[in-house]
């Protein structure tokens, strides 16, 4: 079977098991839970995934004709109430997790029974990740853990997390680190909310007060912590950044829409909205070749100026929407009322102010931009790495404040 025979069964296995499933499953009616287990038995959560883990083994591509689809018709979508579990936790788990893992994690993950969060930054390690301090330590077939995470998204609303801890203090800090899965309702988590310049709490701070982890729910070796990270950390930038949507979507479309209502629209803004425009087409055309170039597995750098772009022009173009709309740009739409969303406003269905306020912090979720800028410097460009005196010396030895 030559390559074009191979892309198109792959093709008819996916549009029979979306007829099939359509058939089957009334995507209106049907209790989104049931809807969404059915559409992961059939092979149609991540179609790239193994046949019983969520997929078909068929080529990525194929995904955006199935999303599309079931959009189209009214299907139940999770993926905004669990971002990171779609973005990051499930090609992680895919990649390092053994089978039994990946039995237990994906289907509900998928139907959005078990919500994930990601444990990485701690107050003294953000962009240095892999200088982290929380401890796990062996105690048998378990694992003690204790230390403090923050800016922890969706934290309140998650099942489980996944955990960067530091297992070997003695070794260089990369190699000192272990990736586990931990029970967020485990005795010893305690989670408290951080509000944000939105006046909401999507994230918090988690304190791991002698946090028992089962070895079995460890990914990966010991030790084998940082290599883990790097594929949530390259899916997470796909995922935040990676996107292909429709042309003019997006907040693009929030600027044009707001530009469109205006009695008389600012001639002298007519050039910045136009140059956005096309830095969010090219923005997009650059994903969808991203994408069909991407195959199975872990993306990568292109994912970096995915991240680097969409979290840029985010904020300029929100800064023209406020601006389009004048004084009334400067209210805020609420009584600025803290609460704690099930989701995390970047899904895009709210108040364009709001989305103003939030699209700051787009440049250092996820990483931040001057450190994708490193990235893109050193893996792309070939430009000489930043000096790193402390990549050979043990974690312990490290001088930290
Ligand atoms: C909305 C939001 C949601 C988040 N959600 C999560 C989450 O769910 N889970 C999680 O683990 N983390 C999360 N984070 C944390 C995020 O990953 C970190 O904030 C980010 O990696 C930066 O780390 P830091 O805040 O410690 O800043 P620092 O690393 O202290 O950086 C401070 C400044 O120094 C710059 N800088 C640092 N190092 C370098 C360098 N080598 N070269 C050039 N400049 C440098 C940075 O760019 C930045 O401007 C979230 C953050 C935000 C804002």
């Amino acid at each position: 079977m030559n390559r074009t025979d191979t892309a198109v069964s792959g093709e008819t296995l996916v549009l029979e098991r979306l007829r099939a499933l359509l058939a089957t499953h009334d995507p209106t009616t049907t209790e989104a839970r049931t809807f969404l287990g059915a559409r992961f038995d059939a092979g149609l959560a991540w179609v790239s995934f193994p046949q019983g883990s969520g997929g078909l083994g068929v080529s990525p591509s194929l995904q955006a004709a199935v999303e599309r689809e079931l959009r189209r018709v009214g299907a139940p979508d999770e993926s905004e109430r669990n971002v990171i579990g779609y973005g990051m936790a499930a090609p992680t788990i895919l990649t390092h997790g053994t089978p039994e893992q990946q039995a237990r994690y994906l289907r509900p993950l998928f139907t959005g029974e078990e919500v994930w969060c990601q444990l990485f930054s701690e107050p003294g390690a953000g962009s240095d990740v892999a200088g982290l301090g929380t401890r796990a330590v062996r105690d048998g077939d378990e694992w003690v853990v204790n230390g403090q995470k923050v800016w922890t998204t969706l934290a309140h609303t998650a099942r489980w997390g996944l955990l960067l801890a530091r297992t070997d203090p003695d070794v260089p800090k990369h190699r000192g680190l272990t990736y586990f899965v931990v029970d967020m309702h485990a005795p010893g988590v305690e989670v408290r909310p951080l509000r944000q310049i939105t006046g909401e709490a999507e994230f918090n701070e988690v304190f791991f007060s002698d946090v028992r982890i089962p070895d079995v729910q460890r990914l990966d070796a010991v030790g084998a912590g940082w290599r883990v990270a790097t594929t949530t950390l390259m899916n997470e930038r796909v995922a935040i950044g990676g996107g292909v949507r429709p042309r003019s979507s997006g907040p693009i479309h929030e600027a044009l829409a707001i530009w469109q209502d205006l009695p008389r629209p600012p001639a002298a803004q007519r050039d910045r909205l136009m140059s956005l425009w096309v830095e969010a087409e090219v923005g997009r055309l650059t994903n969808m070749r991203a994408r069909a170039l991407r195959r199975a597995g872990t993306p990568g750098p292109e994912g970096s100026v995915a991240k680097l772009k969409g979290a840029e022009l985010n904020k300029r173009v929100y800064e023209l929407c406020v601006d389009l709309l004048g004084m009334t740009g400067t209210l805020f739409p609420s009584h600025y009322e803290m609460h704690r969303p099930d989701r995390s406003l970047l899904s895009g269905k709210a108040d364009v102010r709001q989305l103003f306020l939030r699209s700051r912090a787009n440049s250092i979720e996820g990483g931040t931009s001057e450190i994708m800028r490193n990235i893109l410097g050193e893996r792309v460009l070939g430009l000489p790495g930043e000096p790193r005196s402390d990549k050979d010396l043990p974690w312990a030895q490290v001088p930290r404040n």
